[in-house]
């Protein structure tokens, strides 16, 4: 054990009451106020677990290297099948974007990827296309299928064409793979652009990047659901303060990756969340009910 990893405990406890700083200025957000006009008021208590679906593909990893890419896209694999199949069989509703351009047979004529971003897809082509099974996991009838953009890549990178194209080829291959269009978006890296464009693709929601929203179809970003940001201590801890100070009732998005939790993580999650007296619904369901 090293210092650093001795101290950090110590310092978070000091400066945060234990949590992460993530964590803790959402709590602290709530504590002032947040706008409640997205969350319910009936005293219903929902968390919304979404992932967004990427294989590594165009990563921020990406730019940074494609050994680190590679890694992210493996493990996601490796936990897609054991989450979806834990998931449907608890019953769990669920929110997956998935980055289309991996629905594309065509995605490695893009003319944006470089020619070692070409090169390494057709050497993991197996790794960045999804399997029979995959398929049949994704279209299972507690996942709600939505779109992280055509090629992952940032929207305030893209212009107005190039970002039109990426809302509406995904709409495209989601509708003609799973036989229903999406209806919901999460920007990749939550940079969010163009937003005004999404309504006529059909999409009527995406996650928004701050805890209180001001636009119709915008989604409180929540907390990052990661293993390294929130324990299930941790949740359980969160939850119980959050029906203390939001007594009306509450919508809690927590969004992650694939890559972040395994199995067993998850099923601990899973029972805290059900434990903490609130139940799982997708953005479809909340929004359109
Ligand atoms: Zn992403």
């Amino acid at each position: 054990m090293n210092l650093r990893s001795i101290l950090r405990p110590i310092k978070r406890s000091l400066l945060s009451r234990g949590y992460s700083a993530p964590v803790h200025i959402f709590l602290e957000e709530l504590k002032v106020g947040i706008p409640t006009s997205f969350h319910p008021v009936d005293g219903s208590f929902l968390v919304n677990l979404s992932f967004d679906l990427e294989l590594g593909l165009n990563s921020p990893f990406w730019e940074r290297g494609s050994v680190e890419a590679l890694h992210l896209g493996k493990l996601s694999k490796n936990n897609l099948l054991p989450t979806l199949s834990f998931l449907g069989e608890k019953e769990v509703p669920c929110n997956v974007q998935i980055v289309c351009g991996l629905l594309d047979h065509n995605f490695i004529t893009s003319s944006f990827l470089s020619d070692d971003q070409r090169n390494l897809i057709t050497k993991h082509d197996d790794l960045f296309q999804f399997s029979q099974d995959e398929h049949t996991a994704l279209a299972g009838k507690n996942v709600e299928v939505g779109i992280h953009g055509f090629s992952h890549r940032r929207f305030s990178t893209l212009s107005q064409k190039e970002a039109q194209k990426e809302v509406t080829k995904s709409v495209e291959l989601i509708t003609d793979t799973f036989g229903h269009s999406p209806r919901f978006m999460s920007f990749p890296k939550n940079n969010i652009q163009y937003s005004r464009f999404l309504s006529a693709a059909g999409i009527n929601a995406w996650r928004g990047s701050r805890q209180g929203v001001y636009s119709s179809g915008e989604v409180p970003v929540g907390l990052w659901f990661a293993p390294g940001n929130i324990s299930p201590r941790d949740l359980a801890c969160i939850l119980k303060e959050i029906r203390e100070l939001q007594p009306q009732g509450f919508f809690l998005h927590l969004w992650g990756h694939f890559t972040e939790m395994n199995r067993n993580t998850l099923a601990d999650m899973v029972t805290v969340i059900r434990d903490g007296g609130f139940s799982f619904t997708t953005i479809s369901n909340y929004i359109e009910s």
